[in-house]
């Protein structure tokens, strides 16, 4: 059974939290989980960019998704990483979920903070595929394994935190999510959010993957009894789950809505779909859910052809 059963997020969990988002001091989820939100709010990025730390004093810590190249906003995390005597840079690892601008552009330089204390801290994650854009260009110092687990230990050896990795392409190609198996937390990154919807951009962004790595991760925490998911954007979401099917008949939902309004409009492209697939949603929005619809396109016509073209 997960160790804790309550996370400490006010839009999730019954105790109180600062409502507002942290973007100088982190806030505790758990005794073992910082969040500290990037000052990158914006049209994609919702309230901003969730950076975790996970560890605590003794173990130290890991980082996932240093977020932008910010250096007030990396410096915070160096800081928020503490050792017993409050110094900061107590770091052992530093993760990125993919390789986009708003997730791990911070690793270098959160990296060449811990070098210049004296400290060589491998940035881990998969290096982006081909098809990623040339501004989501990444290459990590080793790369995470399906299934691998980093593990932090105490020097007791009875603390510890273990989070494991699981490949969960769709969103990009290099896409990690990580699952904290003592406490039963999924870090979703960019795969499940709260608040917005993942863009599905293809080539690197892919509708059949995406919704592999959804049923990939309903099985995961069914497993581990995860009941938070703590995404990149948003607040932690209670029942992981209920939230994992609801977003996998949601995608679903749209798809079959995409299908019909081609079925009736065999002779369109993607322009005149768009407005009638995306009826429900603001226009503003129509420019960025075109690269989704392009994706269920593409999946749509897989699907029609058996499954055999690419
Ligand atoms: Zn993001």
């Amino acid at each position: 059974m997960p160790r804790h059963s309550q996370i400490l997020d006010s839009a999730a969990g019954p105790l109180p939290a600062p409502t507002d988002w942290q973007t100088l001091k982190p806030v505790a989820l758990l005794r073992n989980v910082l969040r500290l939100t990037a000052p990158n709010p914006g049209f994609m990025t919702g309230p901003g960019t969730n950076s975790y730390l996970v560890g605590d004093a003794h173990t130290g810590f890991i980082a996932i998704d240093p977020g932008p190249a910010d250096a007030d906003h990396v410096a915070r995390l160096w800081a928020a990483a503490t050792h017993a005597d409050g110094s900061g840079g107590n770091l052992r690892l530093i993760v990125c979920t993919h390789s986009h601008l708003d997730h791990a552009p911070g690793a270098a330089p959160l990296q060449a903070l811990c070098a210049q204390a004296g400290v060589r801290v491998p940035i881990l994650g998969l290096a982006s595929a081909p098809t990623a854009r040339a501004n989501s260009h990444f290459v990590p110092d080793a790369a995470l394994a399906h299934g691998q687990r980093l593990a932090l230990l105490g020097p007791s050896g009875q603390d510890s935190h273990t989070l494991q990795a699981i490949h969960t392409p769709g969103h990009a190609a290099n896409h990690v999510c990580l699952l904290l198996e003592e406490d039963g937390l999924l870090f979703s990154g960019d795969h499940i959010l709260n608040g917005s919807t993942t863009v599905i951009d293809p080539p690197d962004g892919h509708m059949g993957h995406y919704l592999d790595s959804l049923d990939l991760l309903h099985q995961a925490c069914t497993a581990h009894s995860v009941h938070f998911i703590l995404p990149a954007h948003g607040h932690a979401m209670p029942d992981a789950l209920g939230a994992i099917a609801h977003l996998k008949a949601h995608r679903l939902a749209r798809e079959a809505k995409i299908a019909s309004v081609m079925q009736a409009n065999p002779q369109g492209d993607p322009d005149q779909w768009l407005p009638l697939a995306y009826d429900d949603v603001n226009p503003r929005l129509w420019p960025v859910a075109k690269r989704s619809l392009l994706a269920h396109v593409e999946h749509i016509q897989w699907l029609k052809s058996g499954g055999h073209a690419a």
